[in-house]
C-alpha cells in the first residue's frame, strides 16, 4: 500500500496493519505474520497483553494526562520505585521522557549539567564506540558511530570521541583476551589524548542492537572501561534502550557483569509498544548535586504522564508475575541453539551472537572468508523480504562500513514459548533456503 502523505520507508510497499495478538500480526488482506523481532525490539510482551491493556484502559477512564509541574501522580512514583528496585538500589533517581533518543539526550544533558554545576564546565566531550547507535536526534547522533547517519549533519552534530568497539568475530589478535586488552589500551590512549579534564562521559551499549548485530561486550572490557572512567574522572553512561528491561535475561544487561553505570538509559521495552515511555536512572549523589543547584533544566511535555507510567508499571508487573526473565534465560539458550544449527547448515551465516532474546545473525559470502556481501547486493533487505513473504518478521540492518556483513536480529517477544520459537525457526529456515538459491 503506497501512502500519499507519509514518507517513512523509501521505495517500500508495505501491507496495512489490521490487528495483532500475542506474537502474531495480521494485515488487512488477512495475511498472518509472526513478530520475530518485537516490532523494533519493542513489543516485549507481544501484542494485546491483557494485563497491560486493562491497566491502560482503566487509567484512560481516570485521567490520561497531567503535567508534571502541576501534579505528581502516584503511578509515576510507583514506576520510579519499581525501576530503582530492579537495579537493586544501585541507581536511585529516575527521570521520564518519551523516546530512546530523548532519553539519551537527557543522559547527556544531566551529565553535562552535573559537571557544570560542580564548577567543571570544561568537561564537554563524550566518548563513544564505533560502531554504535544512540538515536536520531542531533545530540544522540553525535554519539552514534555510524557514518551514513552522521554525514549529512556534520555541521550540526558535535561528534563524540569515537573509539573502536571490541569485535569478537573479526578480531586480529591471537585470542579474545588479547584483543580486548588491545582495544582497551587504544581507548585509554584516545582518552589520554584529550585535553585534561575535558571528558564528561563514556557512553556504550552493553549489547548492541542494529548497530552491531547484537554484539555483547564482555566483563573484562566493561570493567576496563569503568576503570578508565574513574581514572579520567568522567561518568559511565549505558544506553540500554534496546537491551534493558529483560531482553537479555537480566533486567539490565549490566547486571550480567555487575558493573553499574552512573546513568542508565531505558526506552523501548519500558512501554513494550503500548505507549512511548522512556527514561534515565542515575546515581543519587549525581542527581542531588544537580537538584541542589536549581534542578535539571530539561523536560518534555509528555514526560512521565499517568498513562505512560501506568503502561510502564503494568509491563514490569506482568513480567514479574509471569516469570519472564526465567523464560528468556531458558529459551534464549534454546533460540541460540536453533540459530547455531542454521549456521551449521548455511555457509552464508558467518556469526550468531547475542544473549537471551537479543540474537544477531551476520551474513557473509562464506564462513571461511568472513567477507561481507557487496553493499549493493542488499543481502539484509533480500532476506528480510523473503522472511516477510513467508510470514516472519525479522529486524534488518545494512552492513555498516563494508567491513562488517549485513545482519538481522531475531528478538521475539520475551513471553514467546518454545513451540512458537520452533514455528519461527521453521519459517526462518525456509527463508534462508530460498535466499541461498
Ligand atoms: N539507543 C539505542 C541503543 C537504540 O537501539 C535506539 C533505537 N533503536 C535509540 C537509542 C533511539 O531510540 P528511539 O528510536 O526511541 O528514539
Amino acid at each position: 500500500m503506497t501512502s500519499n502523505a507519509l514518507f517513512y520507508q523509501a521505495g517500500a510497499e508495505l501491507p496495512l496493519i489490521s490487528h495483532a495478538q500475542g506474537i502474531y500480526m495480521w494485515d488487512t488482506l488477512g495475511k498472518r505474520y509472526i513478530d520475530g523481532c518485537s516490532g523494533a525490539i519493542t513489543c516485549s510482551l507481544g501484542h494485546q497483553h491483557p494485563a497491560v491493556t486493562a491497566a491502560m484502559k482503566a487509567q484512560l477512564d481516570q485521567v490520561a494526562f497531567s503535567y508534571r509541574t502541576q501534579f505528581e501522580s502516584q503511578v509515576a512514583i510507583d514506576l520510579g520505585d519499581a525501576l530503582v528496585a530492579l537495579t537493586e538500589a544501585q541507581l536511585h533517581k529516575v527521570f521520564f521522557v518519551g523516546s530512546g533518543s530523548e532519553a539519551v539526550e537527557s543522559a547527556m544533558k544531566l551529565a553535562r549539567q552535573y559537571f557544570y554545576d560542580r564548577g567543571e564546565p570544561q568537561r564537554q566531550r563524550f566518548v563513544s564506540l564505533r560502531p554504535s547507535y544512540h538515536g536520531s536526534t542531533l545530540g544522540a547522533l553525535g554519539l552514534t558511530g555510524y557514518e551514513p547517519l552522521e554525514r549529512p549533519y556534520e555541521d550540526l552534530i558535535t561528534p563524540s570521541v569515537k573509539v573502536p568497539s571490541p569485535d569478537f568475530y573479526r578480531f586480529k589478535e591471537a585470542d579474545i583476551e588479547t584483543h580486548v586488552e588491545a582495544v582497551l589500551s587504544q581507548t585509554e590512549a584516545a582518552m589520554a589524548a584529550q585535553p585534561e579534564d575535558s571528558i564528561v562521559a563514556f557512553v556504550l551499549e552493553p549489547v548492541g542492537g542494529a548497530s552491531t548485530g547484537a554484539r555483547m561486550l564482555n566483563k573484562r572490557y566493561v570493567e576496563g572501561i569503568r576503570t578508565l572512567c574513574d581514572r579520567f574522572g568522567c561518568l559511565l553512561i549505558m544506553d540500554e534502550v534496546l537491551s534493558g528491561l529483560g531482553r537479555t535475561g537480566e533486567w539490565f544487561a549490566w547486571q550480567h557483569w555487575g558493573v553499574c553505570p552512573d546513568i542508565l538509559v531505558l526506552a523501548k521495552g519500558m512501554g513494550a509498544g503500548y505507549y512511548p515511555v522512556a527514561g534515565i536512572l542515575a546515581k543519587g549523589d549525581l542527581v542531588d548535586q544537580v537538584q541542589n543547584q536549581g534542578g535539571f533544566m530539561h523536560g518534555h511535555t509528555y514526560a512521565g504522564n499517568p498513562l505512560a507510567c501506568t503502561t510502564g508499571l503494568a509491563v514490569i508487573r506482568a513480567m514479574q508475575n509471569e516469570g519472564i526473565l526465567d523464560n528468556v534465560r531458558e529459551l534464549g539458550i534454546y533460540l541460540r541453539q536453533q540459530l547455531d544449527q542454521l549456521k551449521a547448515r548455511y555457509d552464508f551465516i558467518g556469526d550468531v551472537r547475542g544473549i537471551g532474546f537479543l540474537q544477531g545473525v551476520e551474513l557473509v559470502q562464506s564462513q571461511g572468508s568472513k567477507a561481507p556481501f557487496p553493499a549493493e547486493f542488499n543481502a539484509f533487505s533480500k532476506i528480510t523480504a523473503i522472511a516477510r513473504e513467508k510470514g516472519l518478521l525479522i529486524y534488518p540492518r545494512r552492513c555498516l562500513n563494508g567491513v562488517e556483513g549485513d545482519h538481522f536480529l531475531v528478538t521475539p517477544p520475551l513471553n514467546t514459548t518454545r513451540a512458537e520459537i520452533d514455528e519461527m525457526m521453521t519459517l526462518l529456515d525456509q527463508a534462508l533456503a530460498e535466499f541461498s538459491r
